[in-house]
């Protein structure tokens, strides 16, 4: 008799939901930790880390050339500001 007392206070406190990337189910021993997760849909943990490490890798790959791009631009409304200004003085 204790033991299902136990067992079913234990399950109580417990809460479970389904991962929404591969469907494995999260135990949850907070409630808030659950509450959280639902409020944010977060996936379980090894699709965290898979997803992580895609997005840094996605990062990686388009970190470089967007870089030089923005320098370039940069650079560009630098030298245009330089002219303008130069412009202006000369001619006032
Ligand atoms: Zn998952």
């Amino acid at each position: 008799m204790i033991f299902i007392v136990m067992r079913k206070r234990h399950w109580q406190n417990r809460k479970n939901r389904k991962c929404p990337d591969c469907s494995k189910v999260i135990y949850y021993t907070r409630k808030d930790s659950f509450d959280r997760a639902v409020g944010n849909n977060t996936v379980c943990k090894s699709c965290a880390q898979l997803d992580r490490k895609l997005t840094m890798e996605t990062l990686q790959k388009m970190k470089k050339p967007k870089s030089v791009e923005h320098k370039n631009k940069i650079s560009h409304s630098v030298k245009k500001w330089w002219d303008d200004k130069r412009e202006s003085k000369w001619l006032s």
